[in-house]
């Protein structure tokens, strides 16, 4: 059976993430936040800029929960957006409705990252979370839980993943075209 949550590159790379924050297979944190996860035991997730929060429910208690990632401001995705509008694949991947493989690639030419590797320290991709239960390390089985349901959510919804970042949600074709328009008039000799 396929793996429920991260069926895509950017969902799986995305609870990637959050497990390398000082979490190493064989975890308990990992089982445990996959049976929550699977028995339903998250609600009212949601995934905003900077923010994907959620409550998470465990023997008769409830944590609120949040894993916090920095967000790149509107110039910023100005130049990510006009480095993506001038990769033909970037661009036929992003009309198709999905987050083609090298868009990180892309945006590193802007100094830009959608999704970490993997924990890093640089200011941009540093991945915080939150939860008020009794276990210490960063990330406890319920920021598991919400990794893994929120990457299922991306999984559905690429633009999630932007708009976790700060970047543009709406009208995507309109501002990839914009971006290149803008570029190429900016390269014609006065
Ligand atoms: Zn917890």
């Amino acid at each position: 059976m396929s793996d429920p949550y991260g069926r895509t590159w950017w969902g799986r790379k995305w609870w990637r993430a959050l497990e390398t924050i000082g979490l190493n297979y064989p975890d308990q944190r990992i089982v445990r936040g996959r049976a929550l996860a699977g028995h339903g035991a998250v609600t009212g997730m949601s995934i905003d800029p900077g923010v994907v929060s959620g409550h998470v429910a465990d023997n008769g208690r409830t944590f609120d929960t949040e894993i916090r990632i920095p967000v790149y401001n509107a110039s910023a995705w100005a130049a990510g957006m006009t480095a993506l509008s001038l990769s033909p694949s970037c661009v036929a991947g992003l009309l198709a409705g999905r987050l083609p493989k090298k868009i990180d690639d892309v945006l590193a030419e802007t100094g830009m990252r959608l999704l970490p590797k993997k924990f890093v320290t640089e200011d941009h991709n540093r991945i915080t979370a939150s939860c008020p239960c009794a276990d210490n390390r960063e990330v406890c089985a319920h920021i598991m839980a919400l990794a893994l349901v929120s990457a299922a959510k991306m999984d559905d919804d690429p633009w999630l993943v932007l708009l976790l970042r700060g970047g543009p949600t709406r009208d995507l074709a309109g501002r990839l075209r914009a971006a290149r328009v803008a570029s190429m008039d900016a390269a014609q000799p006065v």
